[in-house]
């Protein structure tokens, strides 16, 4: 069955024009692209999004990175859509990045690491809620 999950093309990869090329790999790999928006975080609505790492050594310089410059949010389709998209973003750990992922090839750092994608279907609700709202996605015929 279809699953959802959201990708975010961080500041970085955004300001160094690899949008587009991640959006090619995606669809390479048989993600359906169902809504899409081009934004600009705030400290508040980087707070909300990020809620779970307050505390954490790392929370303000993410926080301040994310509002740094032109993000692209992508609402994404398939089966085991959550599961498949953090395989093809590759790890947090930039030494366990595996040649291929998304960070391996765009990531310029530990923080700046070009994308963000939901690691449950949990999140990936709460996260696709916070960034677009509750619009109505019809099923599709194909
Ligand atoms: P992921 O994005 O792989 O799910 P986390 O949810 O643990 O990783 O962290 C959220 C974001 O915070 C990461 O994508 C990265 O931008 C940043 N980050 C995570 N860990 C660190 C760290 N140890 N030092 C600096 N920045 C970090
Ligand atoms: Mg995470």
């Amino acid at each position: 069955m279809n699953q959802q999950t959201l990708l975010l093309i961080k500041p970085n990869a955004v300001m160094h024009k690899h949008a587009g090329n991640i959006i090619s790999i995606i669809e390479t790999k048989a993600f359906l692209l169902r809504d899409i928006k081009v934004m600009q975080f705030t400290p508040e609505a980087a707070a909300a999004f990020y809620q779970e790492h307050l505390g954490k050594e790392f929370y303000d310089r993410l926080i301040k990175f994310m509002c740094s410059g032109t993000t692209i949010a992508l609402l994404l389709e398939k089966a085991n859509a959550v599961a498949d998209l953090r395989e093809l973003v590759g790890d947090t750990d930039p030494a366990k990045r595996k040649p291929g992922t998304i960070r391996h090839l765009y990531a310029e750092g530990i923080t700046e690491n070009a994308v963000h994608a939901s690691d449950s279907p949990e999140h990936a609700q709460r996260e696709i809620r916070l960034i677009f709202g509750s619009p109505q996605y019809p099923k599709l015929s194909h």
